[in-house]
């Protein structure tokens, strides 16, 4: 069943077009990750579903309801969240009221703050900790947090990976196992093409604001990956200059 339908989106900054006739489908308990280079557009793609922008023309459907129009709020009660790059956190909020917020939109679910703490135990001794002064790690998995505690329909995470050491990624993603099975619909975005093959039943690639490849895991390949990641032919690739974390 597909959950959340986007037809023809263009977003603009000025005369700018950062997306550029976007049409995707995403199915119910799907995790989809988005993967592009520095500017291809991922970012922008993804505020503009949460309605953090709004889109120069086309739609947004979630749950066969025109959402276009509404705002991030309604958004939210709707069931759609997004987990920002940066993490942007209250940081002069401790962690149980960062997570308490989430819980604020009063979506039916069966999300609370004891089982966020489950997922994320590091968390449990930083629980009254201001998040002003928790590592990134435990940064992102607040934000995490906040947002599993709208219990939302979808998730949309922006580089989840951003900052944070390898190894704390590796927890992060841990964490997220049991998650990214549990039936809830992600899209990510992720740098680091392995993590994304791993995680992912399909891979979106964005290139210069438009989708240039939308495959299942099983039906691509690393290589087609990297091809459309560069934006080069079969059999163009080289390995100079690239920026590509993680894809070698
Ligand atoms: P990154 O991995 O760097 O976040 P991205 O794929 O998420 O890259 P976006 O951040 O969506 O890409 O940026 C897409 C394009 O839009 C880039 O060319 C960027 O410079 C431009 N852009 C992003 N935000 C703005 C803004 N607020 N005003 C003007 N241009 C912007």
């Amino acid at each position: 069943m597909t959950l959340l339908s986007i037809e023809n989106l263009d977003v603009r900054y000025g005369q700018f077009k950062a997306v550029r006739s976007v049409s995707l489908k995403v199915g119910a308990g799907e995790v989809v990750a988005m993967i592009g280079a520095n500017g291809a557009g991922k970012t922008t793609l993804l505020r503009t579903l949460a309605g953090a922008i709004r889109p120069a023309s086309g739609r947004i459907l979630f749950k066969d309801k025109d959402v276009t129009a509404l705002s991030a709020h309604e958004r939210v009660k709707s069931g759609m969240v997004l987990v920002p790059e940066g993490r942007r956190l209250f940081a002069r909020m401790t962690v149980e009221e960062n997570l308490q917020l989430g819980g604020l939109v009063k979506r039916g679910g069966d999300w609370s703050v004891d089982r966020i703490f489950s997922i994320f135990p590091n968390l449990v001794k930083r629980r009254h900790a201001k998040t002003g002064t928790l590592s990134g790690g435990e940064q992102q998995a607040t934000a995490i947090g906040r947002a599993l505690m709208t219990n939302p329909d979808v998730i949309f995470f922006d580089e989840i990976s951003l900052g944070l050491s390898p190894l704390v990624v590796d927890q992060v993603y841990a964490s997220l196992a049991e998650l990214l099975k549990s039936g809830v619909t992600v899209v990510l975005v992720e740098q680091d093409l392995k993590r994304a093959m791993a995680v992912a039943g399909r891979a979106i690639c964005m290139l210069e604001g438009q989708v240039v490849l939308d495959r299942t895991m099983a039906e691509t390949s690393r290589d087609e990956i990297t091809e459309a990641y560069f934006g080069l032919k079969r059999g163009q690739r080289n390995d100079h200059g690239h920026g590509m974390g993680g894809a070698h």
